[in-house]
């Protein structure tokens, strides 16, 4: 687990920011924190879709054999 940096509230270590939710939208305002976590799962899912063209290229070699 890891704590809001604002409020010392756990988070799951999962979770893509720093803080929660609540003192996120406090800082923030909704729309903006809402944006802030879109914004950071994007980059998440961006590196996720490099480590599965890895897998891929990994399954078709093993194809190729
Ligand atoms: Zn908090």
């Amino acid at each position: 687990m890891k704590k809001c940096i604002y409020c010392g509230v756990e988070i799951p270590d999962e979770s893509i920011v720093d803080f929660c939710e609540n003192c996120g939208k406090k800082v923030w305002g909704e729309k903006m924190y809402n944006t802030i976590v879109m914004n950071m799962n994007n980059a998440r899912n961006n590196g996720d879709l490099c480590h599965n063209r890895t897998d891929e290229s990994e399954y078709s070699s093993n194809l190729n054999n």
